[in-house]
């Protein structure tokens, strides 16, 4: 009997308190979160009337068959209306989830966050913010999704920032760890017939515990580990066995600022490797061509190795598939990503990217 091979687990840790928040605080964040994933229920099934949004078995059907179209792997229709119906904000690991991002946003914006939810809870407060002088957890999840959207589509720049928060917020916790949604995805954790990849032998060096701080002495330091090349680094080292993780721990240990990182503005999402080895752990391996005027602007800064026979030739060994990164990424991640490749490739050739 063939025993299936999976990657090592890695245990999350619990979330970091969010100080000054309140049950009631939690409630209101909770109530608007459940308008981002709502439980949606054929009239007939209905059995929350308050927190679940009702449509006809006609209106169930048509979603279902536009989904059908859309899908590769299509669900029965009976699971399509369990994944519709589902509410997330009843599942705890949902729940620690949201509270594991919260967790890790910067203080002042937990501050923020809590003061909104606060005025959010008092009358006026949450007449200013929504409109009804009833406060949004007592308020029927139509009336909140309602809110939600009128923040969306509202041209003061608060108030859509603040809708985008909650959605980000909601979509974010809901697919990196709703078991449902990740069945009708498609979606494991690890490959079919996983193994882990080669491993390397590194010597870190360690330093004891202490009152005082460490001193090594160099002439150089290179900050960070990743492809640039690296000497010390702010994240951890995860052997093969331990990848890929699930999606919820991957944030949590490989990616900077746990995967949170955005332009001021909120307009841009930044995903960044962050951990021993970098944006290379956890990157899809696409490699393009540098352009004839890149290598040039490379060689005239005294990089002349840019301009030979034998980097043309490493880059050939890499698009053929033999370059050893390359290989690695083929032999123990055979993905979806390495299909975005080979369409990238392609297409960047036709556009005269290299
Ligand atoms: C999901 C994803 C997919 C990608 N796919 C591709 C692809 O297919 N093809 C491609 O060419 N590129 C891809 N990239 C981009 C590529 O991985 C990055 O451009 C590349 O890793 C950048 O290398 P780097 O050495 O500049 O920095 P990084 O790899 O980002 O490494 C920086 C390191 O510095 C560490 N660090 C930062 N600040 C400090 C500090 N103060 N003290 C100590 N350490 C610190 C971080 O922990 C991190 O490990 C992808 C990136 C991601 C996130």
């Amino acid at each position: 009997m063939s025993v299936e091979i999976i990657p090592i687990p890695v245990k999350l840790p619990g979330p970091r308190e969010a100080q000054g928040y309140s049950e009631e605080h939690w409630q209101t964040l909770f109530a608007l979160l459940d308008a981002v994933t709502p439980s949606i229920v054929v009239d007939s099934e209905v059995t929350d009337g308050r927190n679940q949004l009702r449509i006809t078995e006609a209106q169930c059907l048509e979603a279902y068959e536009r989904t059908k179209r859309n899908v590769r792997n299509a669900p029965s229709y009976e699971k399509f209306k369990e994944y519709l119906g589902s509410r997330p904000t009843n599942s705890p690991a949902y729940i620690e989830q949201v509270k594991r991002i919260i967790g890790h946003l910067p203080k002042s914006a937990q501050r923020d966050l809590g003061r909104l939810l606060t005025l959010l809870n008092t009358q006026v407060g949450s007449l200013l913010a929504t409109g009804y002088r009833v406060p949004v957890k007592e308020q029927p999840l139509h009336v909140r999704e309602a809110i939600l959207q009128s923040w969306n589509s509202s041209r003061l720049n608060i108030f859509f920032q603040l809708g985008n928060s909650f959605l980000k917020m909601g979509r974010l916790a809901y697919t990196q760890i709703d078991p449902l949604f990740h069945e009708l995805n498609d979606y494991t954790n690890a490959v079919k017939d996983y193994k882990p990849g080669p491993t390397f032998d590194y010597k870190f060096m360690q330093f004891p515990a202490g009152d005082k701080p460490a001193t090594i002495d160099v002439d150089v330091v290179i900050v960070g580990s990743g492809c640039g090349g690296g000497f010390v680094d702010k994240g951890y080292y995860f052997p093969p066995s331990q990848l890929p993780m699930t999606a919820s721990a991957a944030y949590e240990f490989l990616y900077e600022s746990k995967g949170l990182l955005q332009t001021d503005d909120q307009a841009l999402t930044v995903i960044a490797g962050s951990n021993w080895g970098g944006g290379g752990t956890v990157n899809w391996s696409v490699c393009l061509q540098p352009q004839g005027y890149v290598r040039q602007e490379w060689a005239d800064a005294g990089l002349g190795f840019f301009k030979t026979q034998e980097f043309q030739h490493c880059l050939d060994r890499g698009n053929s598939g033999r370059c050893p990164q390359a290989w690695v990424a083929r032999k123990s991640l055979p993905t979806k990503h390495e299909w975005c490749g080979t369409l990238l490739r392609p297409m960047s050739s036709r556009l005269w990217l290299w």
